[in-house]
C-alpha cells in the first residue's frame, strides 16, 4: 500500500532508538525526509547511518534535549516546517506518589505533557496553511489502564490525551489529524529497565520475571517496535485524513476490555 508520503518532511523526537527509531524508519521507507532528535549523539549517529542506508532518504540528526526549550529550538531549526510530528520523549520514572515533590510532576508534566504541546503550537498553525498534517502522540498503555507504579506517567499523559481530545476536533477539518499510540509492552530499553527494576523489587531473577510477563500478555510475546512504527506510519498517511482524536492502544491484546 503506497501511503502517499512521499516527499513529506517529519520530525520524530526521541528518535534514536525504541519507538521513536521504528516510527523514524518507518515513515523514511516511505520516502519521507526525517528529522530525529535525541540527547546522546553515538546512538543518535547510529541511527541515522543505518536510517540512511536503509531507505536512501534524508536524515537529518538533531543531538538535544526535546523537553528544554533550547532542545526545541534547535529541532524546529532543522525542521522548521514539519508534515508529519511524532512527539516522544522518555518516560518518567516509577515509585510511589508519596517520595514525588513539584520537582517530580514538573518533570514529568514538562517530558510528557507540555513539550508535545509546545511542539503542536510551533507547526500546527503551518500544517493547517499548507492544508495538510499529521500529528502523532506517542503515549503509554497507561493512559487506558493505569500502571501503579507510574503515577507519573499516567497523570502527565493523560493531560495530554485531554488536551488533545479538544485540539484534534479543530484541526481535523483542514486535514490536519492530532492522534495518539499507546504502547503496550514492546522490546526496547525502556521496557527492559522497567522490567529489570520490578524483578529487583520483587526479588525475583530478572530473566524469569522477563519470561513470566511475556507469557501472560495474550500475543505471547513482547511487540516488536517495527509493528509501532509501521501503525504510525498508517495514521501519518494521506489516507489517514478521516481519523483524528483517537487512541490506539497496540498491546497484543493485553487490556481486556470489550471496548
Ligand atoms: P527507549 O528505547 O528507552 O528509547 C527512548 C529514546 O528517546 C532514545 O532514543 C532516547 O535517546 C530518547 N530520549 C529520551 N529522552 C529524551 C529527551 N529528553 N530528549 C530527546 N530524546 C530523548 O524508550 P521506548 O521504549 O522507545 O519508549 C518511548 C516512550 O514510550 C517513552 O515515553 C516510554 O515511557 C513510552 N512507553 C514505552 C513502552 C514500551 O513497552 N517500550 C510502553 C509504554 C510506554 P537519549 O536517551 O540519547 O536522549
Amino acid at each position: 500500500m503506497d501511503l502517499g508520503l512521499a516527499g513529506r518532511k517529519a520530525l520524530v523526537c526521541a528518535a534514536s532508538k525504541g519507538l521513536g527509531r521504528a516510527c523514524a524508519t518507518s515513515l523514511a521507507r516511505e520516502g519521507v525526509a526525517v528529522t530525529i532528535v535525541a540527547r546522546g549523539r553515538e546512538a543518535l549517529e547510529a541511527t541515522t547511518e543505518e536510517i540512511r542506508r536503509a531507505t536512501g532518504t534524508v536524515v537529518t540528526a538533531v543531538a538535544a534535549d526535546i523537553t528544554t526549550l533550547a532542545g526545541r529550538e534547535a529541532a524546529l531549526a532543522a525542521c522548521p516546517s514539519p508534515d508529519i510530528l511524532v512527539n516522544n520523549a522518555g518516560g518518567p520514572p516509577s515509585g510511589d506518589f508519596r517520595d514525588w515533590e513539584r520537582d517530580n510532576w514538573i518533570r514529568a508534566l514538562d517530558a510528557n505533557m507540555l513539550t508535545p504541546i509546545a511542539l503542536i503550537k510551533a507547526t500546527v498553525d503551518g500544517m493547517i496553511a499548507r492544508r495538510f498534517g499529521r500529528i502523532v502522540n506517542i503515549t503509554s498503555s497507561a493512559v487506558k489502564a493505569p500502571i501503579d507504579s507510574l503515577g507519573l506517567s499516567n497523570g502527565a499523559r493523560s493531560g495530554l490525551t485531554g488536551f488533545v481530545a479538544g485540539l484534534a476536533r479543530q484541526t481535523v477539518r483542514h486535514n490536519v489529524t492530532i492522534n495518539n499510540l499507546l504502547p503496550g509492552s514492546f522490546e526496547t530499553d525502556r521496557l527492559r529497565d522497567n522490567f529489570a527494576e520490578a524483578a529487583r523489587a520483587s526479588g525475583e531473577d530478572p530473566a524469569a520475571y522477563w519470561r513470566a510477563q511475556m507469557a501472560e500478555n495474550p500475543a505471547g510475546r513482547f511487540g516488536d517496535p517495527y509493528e509501532f512504527g509501521e501503525a504510525c506510519a498508517f495514521l501519518c498517511s494521506a489516507q489517514a485524513g478521516y481519523i483524528t482524536g483517537q487512541n490506539f492502544l497496540i498491546d497484543g491484546g493485553e487490556y481486556p476490555g470489550t471496548l
